[in-house]
């Protein structure tokens, strides 16, 4: 006789959900033969149904916030070859992908360099581990977010806006240099940085350094209001390398076209 004799397993099923346990419902039948076949102390089998609904409670809470944060397919930090960026230390990525202190703390990171340096990729990346490492993490271009805000702005529901993005433990700015003119006007980017000064994180990537902002918000005083707040808790990175696609396609290429003086090994050598 089995214990699943003396007990209404549909009626199970039914509290289990009421108790909204579905990893439980699901599995409880498996272990359950596990415990009676090895003779398993009725504690232990507690625990392994509760520690299995929590485990899976933590994937699917991961899995939401994967699907919610929008990141480039396939770019992650083990793809990401870190020879091809020697200014930028890969220690200090694997800190800062770890979130902690930076994120609890509201800081921000800033990603500058020419187009094809690897900015996006790495962003996108560092937003993986760290909502592989259980925090939330919205990815945007910069244009597409500040479209929306717009759009809420005319709305009249532009603090609601701000607001649910302050679930994002890190949100994500691609090309902050991007932003049009008209798109500037409005002034929403202003405030998205003011909003989240000092209590969450932002992650920017722009081609243009400080210097060429001048186009990003409406007027120079609040350029430099929005600079000095991204940068008053900041870590900076500059990775001022040439186009990593453009860099392996002429590693590729011997083909037409290149002096032949590149042509063979045995001519590499200094003119
Ligand atoms: P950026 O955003 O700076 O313009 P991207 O991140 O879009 O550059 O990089 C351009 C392409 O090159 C992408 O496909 C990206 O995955 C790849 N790439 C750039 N840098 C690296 C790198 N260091 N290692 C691996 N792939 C890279
Ligand atoms: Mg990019």
């Amino acid at each position: 006789m089995t214990a699943t004799n003396s007990i209404d397993p549909a009626k199970l099923t039914l509290l289990l959900n009421e108790l909204r346990l579905p990893a439980i419902k699901h599995i409880w039948p498996q272990f359950a033969e596990q415990a009676d076949k090895e003779g398993w102390p009725a504690a232990r089998f507690l625990a392994v149904l509760t520690e299995h609904e929590l485990a899976e409670r933590s994937r699917r809470r991961i899995e939401r916030h994967l699907a919610e944060a929008r990141l480039l397919p396939g770019k992650t930090l083990d793809t990401f070859q870190f020879e091809a960026v020697p200014m930028v230390s890969k220690a200090h990525i694997m800190a800062l992908a770890a979130g902690d202190a930076w994120l609890d703390q509201g800081a921000n990171l800033l990603l500058f360099g020419p187009p094809g340096g690897g900015k996006s990729h790495l962003a996108s990346a560092l937003g993986l581990a760290l909502v592989e490492g259980g925090w939330r993490v919205l990815f945007a271009r910069t244009t597409d977010l500040v479209q929306k805000l717009q759009i809420a702005r005319r709305e009249l529901t532009l603090q609601a806006a701000l607001n649910r993005l302050d679930r994002f433990d890190l949100l994500i700015l691609d090309d902050l240099a991007y932003v049009t003119k008209d798109q500037a006007e409005t002034s929403v980017l202003f405030e998205l940085i003011g909003a989240r000064y000092e209590r969450r994180s932002m992650l920017i990537t722009a081609n243009q350094p400080f210097g060429q902002w001048d186009k990003i918000f409406p007027d120079p005083a609040m350029t430099l209001a929005a600079v000095d707040r991204l940068v008053h808790h900041a870590t900076i990175l500059e990775l001022n390398v040439e186009s990593y696609r453009r860099r392996q396609a002429i590693d590729k290429k011997p083909g037409p076209g290149r002096p032949p003086k590149y042509a063979t090994k045995a001519n590499t050598g200094p003119d």
